[in-house]
């Protein structure tokens, strides 16, 4: 099929590709969720674009993708151009195309919503896949080196994306990250079910092959000063993320077995890749790497964002006996992907709404035997225009619990090496970067560049990759000038 049929929507229903069983999923396979489109399907999908003239996938994507364009591509087969278009908006989309909330961005804002969105994340992740399997490249023959060099901190999808348009540019980029892979949350935190390991380091792959330098298992503040970075390169990016996890102050979050959902999810990433077990522990939980074993154990998690699908659906696949997520709102006032949600009812985990924790109550020799919830309805809306959880009074119950999870967020720290040198930070701990005259992405010091997590609180793989890619914009003209 190398033609559109006009309408081809209305014959071909919205299909995603095929999922992993659930059997499987549940009796501990952490292969990634949903296989690939062939290219009969991937035509069929792409087709059932309705060229509407209005894309609101493409503004609603945080990268600005070309969608409707690409479809076309997929359509007629012209694969490697499709790559091609794919990544001069993104420079990680086989990433995006695997993780991004779709139903919240691109595909939430297809035309065709009552007919079901086109899926355009798998054909994404199709076309790069097929491309970089059939030896398609990011095409560097006309870049002129201009000499300069930049040190990026920070390997996670902000840093990858402002090295790739650093390489894209002539400019020498060298990434600096604590940890021994790079990838930063990709690697080590989202969990391989969402997002298969390989996939990462064939990345590694391409950007090595662009002429991308990495430090991996090196520090900044520690390792390295960032007084050597600015003198040894032209300008340094600053994607660190956000690690700093949202204290509840729940009485009993000390008890043993209560675990904080990220070095969880850190070091289960590190055992099930096969990584080194005894690798950099996260800042501030360096006492947390020997993990609980959940087998046959019954887990309760607090929090119902992706982060806490994550820690369900992971629990699953480590053989506990009954995984529980209690969340203090409704579920249709859950922030994370309703998709998610989805899988992870489907993997047999047991959601409780409207349950506020008040307290982990502890048991012989200190550990966790439950957390006491009291039911909830929804208030008034709080300065977010998010609905208030108001408790019930007098409908307090103990949710019994052998290990317990939270997953109440993360938000980023500005590193006292960087303050030191002059950048500003919000008192939430966000580094300021642009504005007051300044380029995008250019904190008070001229030559430090920030963005990702660290300058947005934590949010999304695409959003990182949308600021790492206009900070390596706003680098270029600085070291260009
Ligand atoms: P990070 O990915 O955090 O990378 C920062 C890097 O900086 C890390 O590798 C860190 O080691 C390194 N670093 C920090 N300090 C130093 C230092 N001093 N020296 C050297 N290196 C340093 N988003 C989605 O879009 N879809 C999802 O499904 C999704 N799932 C998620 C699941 C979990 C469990 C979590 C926690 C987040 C999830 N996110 C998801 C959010 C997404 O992963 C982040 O928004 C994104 O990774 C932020 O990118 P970043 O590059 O800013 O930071
Ligand atoms: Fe959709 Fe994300 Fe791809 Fe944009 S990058 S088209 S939001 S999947």
């Amino acid at each position: 099929m190398s033609r559109k049929q006009a309408f081809q929507f209305l014959d071909l229903p919205r299909t995603m590709p095929q999922r992993i069983p659930v059997e499987l999923r549940t009796s501990g396979d952490w292969g990634e969720l949903y296989g690939k489109f062939g290219k009969e399907d991937a035509q069929y999908q792409a087709g059932r674009c309705l060229d509407c003239g209005n894309p609101y996938c493409s503004w609603k994507c945080p990268v600005h993708n070309a969608i409707p364009q690409w479809l076309q591509l997929v359509q007629e087969n012209r694969i490697h151009e499709a790559a091609t278009l794919c990544h001069s908006t993104n420079p990680l989309p086989e990433v995006c195309g695997r993780v991004c909330p779709q139903d919240r961005l691109c595909e939430g804002s297809c035309t065709l919503e009552e007919f079901g969105a086109v899926t355009i994340g798998a054909v994404e992740k199709y076309i790069v896949d097929t491309a970089l399997a059939t030896g398609w490249r990011p095409d560097l023959a006309a870049v002129e080196n201009t000499g300069k060099r930049v040190a990026v901190i920070g390997a996670g999808p902000a840093g990858l994306a402002c090295a790739d348009r650093l390489a894209h540019a002539g400019v020498q980029a060298v990434v600096y990250d604590r940890y021994e892979q790079i990838g930063g949350l990709l690697q080590f935190g989202i969990p391989s079910f969402k997002l298969d390991k390989s996939v990462i380091s064939r990345r590694r792959n391409v950007l090595e092959g662009m002429g991308v330098q990495f430090r991996l298992g090196v520090e900044i503040g520690r390792d390295i000063t960032l007084d050597t970075l600015l003198a040894d390169y032209d300008a340094v990016f600053v994607g660190t993320g956000a690690y700093r996890y949202t204290d509840g102050g729940l009485p009993g979050q000390d008890l043993k077995n209560v675990l904080p959902a990220l070095p969880f999810l850190v070091q289960n990433s590190r055992i099930v890749g096969g990584s080194d077990a005894h690798g950099r522990p996260i800042a501030g939980w360096e006492d947390t790497l020997a993990l609980p074993n959940l087998e046959g154990k019954r887990v309760v998690v607090l929090g119902g964002g992706d982060t806490g699908m994550d820690c369900v659906r992971s629990a699953v696949r480590l053989g506990a006996a009954r995984v529980t997520c209690a969340y203090r709102r409704d579920e249709a006032s859950m922030p994370g992907s309703a998709r998610e949600v989805a899988n992870a009812r489907e993997e047999g985990v047991r959601f409780l709404f409207n349950r506020q924790p008040l307290s982990i109550e502890a048991g012989a020799d200190d550990e966790a035997i439950g957390v006491t919830v009291v039911e909830t309805h929804l208030g008034e809306p709080d300065a977010q225009g998010r609905r208030n959880a108001v408790p019930i009074e007098g409908s307090e119950s103990l949710l019994e619990a052998d290990v317990v999870i939270i997953a109440f967020g993360f938000s980023p720290t500005a590193p006292e090496w960087l303050t030191a040198q002059g950048v500003e930070a919000a008192s939430n701990g966000r580094i300021l970067a642009g504005g007051n005259g300044r380029l995008p992405f250019q904190t008070a010091h001229p030559k430090l560049f920030a963005g990702g997590d660290a300058v947005r609180g934590a949010d999304l793989v695409v959003t990182a990759v949308a600021e790492g890619r206009d900070a390596a914009a706003s680098i270029v003209a600085l070291v260009s000038a």
